[in-house]
């Protein structure tokens, strides 16, 4: 793999660009990024397999969280149909 030998080469990405790119990569899943700023990243994650990692974990974990709030609403909205249907059952009920 010519990949593996480049990082042996010793000029791995220093720890201190990867710290920065982490920081970014939060900014970068929202969207939040100038064009610019948004190729860097997108460059630093096709040469830097950790940083790649923790962006694929935090891209699923926003992606997950996403999806679970977006079914909530629905599911709250419901209950209290529900509920509202059952109400109007016993008022039925209860009037002659
Ligand atoms: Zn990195």
């Amino acid at each position: 793999m010519t990949h593996e030998a480049d990082h042996h080469m010793g000029s791995d990405p220093s720890l201190a660009e990867c710290a920065d790119f982490l920081e970014q990569i939060v900014y970068f899943l929202d969207n939040e990024l100038d064009a610019a700023d948004c190729s860097a990243v997108r460059i630093h994650l096709d040469q830097c397999n950790p940083c790649l990692e923790k962006y694929d974990l935090q891209r699923t974990v926003k992606s997950v969280v996403a999806r679970s709030c977006a079914e909530a609403a629905p599911d709250e909205l419901r209950q209290r149909v529900l509920l509202r249907i059952r109400q109007v059952q016993v008022e039925i009920r209860e009037t002659p």
